[in-house]
């Protein structure tokens, strides 16, 4: 029986499955799961909301000066046992989820004020250990000494059908091409950026999940989670 507590950073391109796999190993564990994901995007929730972005663009200076105005929280849903994010006390994990929020999460996501804030937030939610953290800079910047570190992937147009199905079951109005260009996009964006870009750390353990089920792919990643356990 696997003895010790550890912090796993799940990093990877977007719609690899990122957040399924570490709920997972999260529930297994008895372990923290942070979703950064869900703070960039409430943080483009809020600057749509406050007219700050519009049209593609972002009004930068705007949104930095509202900042500290900015209130994100994660709360526990017993019913769904995972944690919800909410903006200013209200629950936004629904509104969080819609395309239009996708569309601009990566131009939020870009500005340097942003990503202090939330990196500092995540890693107070990090401290002690039992934790679980995906997104995109983990492994690099956020947690760069975490115990296990993977970098999950998968072929695009996989990726957009997994998502297009997920977005459909929650009764969203979208189209294939329409969630492989979003896909596409943010991989751009988020690999292209300056501060923080999504890239593999050099003692990441890449899974390519195009071919895998996601009980193969838990399994794999539940073992290989169980011999570090061991090891630290
Ligand atoms: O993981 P998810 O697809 O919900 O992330 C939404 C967006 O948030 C990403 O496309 C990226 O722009 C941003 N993000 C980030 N750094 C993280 C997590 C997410 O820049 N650690």
């Amino acid at each position: 029986m696997a003895k010790h507590r550890i912090t796993i950073a799940i990093d990877g391109h977007s719609s690899a499955g990122k957040s399924t796999m570490a709920k997972a190993l999260a529930k297994e564990l008895n372990y923290v799961y942070v979703d950064t994901g869900a703070m960039y995007r409430g943080v483009t929730l809020y600057a749509m909301k406050e007219r700050l972005v519009m049209n593609g663009e972002v009004d930068e200076e705007g949104l930095i000066r509202s900042l500290e105005r900015l209130f994100l929280t994660f709360r526990f849903n017993p019913n769904t046992e995972c944690s919800e994010m909410y903006l200013s006390g209200v629950n936004i994990e629904k509104e969080i989820r819609t395309m239009e929020v996708a569309k601009n999460v990566s131009l939020v996501s870009k500005i340097p004020a942003v990503r202090t804030k939330l990196v500092a937030k995540q890693r107070r939610m990090a401290e002690g250990s039992g934790v679980v953290m995906d997104g995109r800079d983990i492994g690099t910047v956020v947690l760069p000494n975490a115990d296990l570190k993977f970098f999950m992937t998968a072929d695009p147009e996989v990726r957009a059908w997994r998502r297009l199905r997920e977005l459909q079951e929650n009764g969203k109005d979208v189209t294939y091409n329409e969630v492989l260009e979003n896909v596409l996009e943010r991989d751009r964006l988020d690999s292209e950026r300056a501060v923080a870009p999504l890239k593999q750390a050099k003692d990441a353990i890449v899974i390519d999940n195009s071919n895998l089920t996601t009980e193969e792919q838990y399994e794999f990643m539940l073992n290989i989670t169980k011999k570090r356990m061991e090891e630290v």
